[in-house]
């Protein structure tokens, strides 16, 4: 259980992120939601968690400006009284093939799916040394694992989320603070709808489960992972992806 814990999770006004932090607070944490539009979706996601009896607060930051986000975090410690857990989940696409990207289309990418994920860590790890306690949890894909055409961009930043989980988990495994990654395969959420209808029926090919999967299903795993039974895991990277990538 996660009664008196705090957990932030970014992106998570909608889809995987919001999965996530109803979960956890199903289970009793508090969560900060972080998201770069204070809109209805957002603002779903706080009232289902306060009628759940939580404290649930949105901070609307775009995690690519680490400014932005150490100024975001220093308002939930504030607003808390401290962070115990960490889901770094928000990140977007821009999906080409290579030849056709632009600049924008790769360091945009870049900057929000891995910078943004080392700078929100970063904010909170000083808190995490302070109790002696952390639970990460970052999002890669097993596209950061395997690659995908058209998802040069995307991919790098979910490989490079690998990198940093387990170096994050070698530096401060000795401070009781462990560091995972989830690694999902195709997971219906607004960002899986806005692929073309013939790309997504063609993926169920590659998917032996032959069944696209649920947020709440990464959510559990998530969930799982940031216990108190889930403290011998650290530096892992655990893909739910129905068997796409064996
Ligand atoms: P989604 O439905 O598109 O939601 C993205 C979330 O990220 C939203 O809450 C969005 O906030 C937030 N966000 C985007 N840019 C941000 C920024 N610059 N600063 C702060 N927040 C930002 O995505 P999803 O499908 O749930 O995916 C969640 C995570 O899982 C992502 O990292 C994605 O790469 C990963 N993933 C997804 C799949 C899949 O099949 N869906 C598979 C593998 C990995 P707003 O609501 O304010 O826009």
């Amino acid at each position: 259980m996660l009664k008196e814990n705090t957990a932030v999770v970014t992106g998570g006004s909608r889809g995987i992120g919001k999965a996530i932090a109803v979960k956890l607070a199903e289970l009793g944490a508090n969560v900060a939601v972080i998201a770069t539009h204070d809109g209805e979706q957002a603002r779903d996601t706080i009232k289902t968690i306060e009628d759940m009896g939580r404290k649930a607060g949105l901070y609307v930051c775009d995690i690519s400006d680490i400014k932005a986000v150490n100024d975001a975090v220093s308002q939930i410690i504030t607003d808390f009284g401290g962070v115990d857990i960490l889901i770094n989940n928000a990140g977007i696409t821009k999906d080409k093939l290579l030849m056709q990207m632009t600049e924008d289309d790769i360091s945009s990418v870049i900057d929000v799916n891995l910078k943004g994920c080392m700078y929100v860590t970063k904010a909170c790890l000083r808190n995490f040394i302070r109790k002696r306690r952390g639970r990460i949890v970052n999002i890669s894909s097993v596209v950061g694992l395997m690659g995908n055409a058209g998802q040069a961009n995307y991919s790098a930043s979910k490989a490079g989320i690998v990198g940093f989980t387990k170096s994050v988990a070698r530096e401060y495994a000795s401070k009781g603070i462990t560091c995972n990654a989830i690694a999902p395969g195709f997971i219906c959420t607004d960002m899986t709808g806005s692929m073309p209808k013939e790309a997504v029926e063609a993926m169920l090919d590659n998917i032996p489960c032959k069944r696209y999967g649920k947020p709440e299903e990464v959510a559990e795993l998530a969930a799982f992972l940031v216990q108190d039974c889930a403290s011998y895991i650290t530096g892992e990277v655990i893909k739910i992806d129905g068997g796409m990538y064996i």
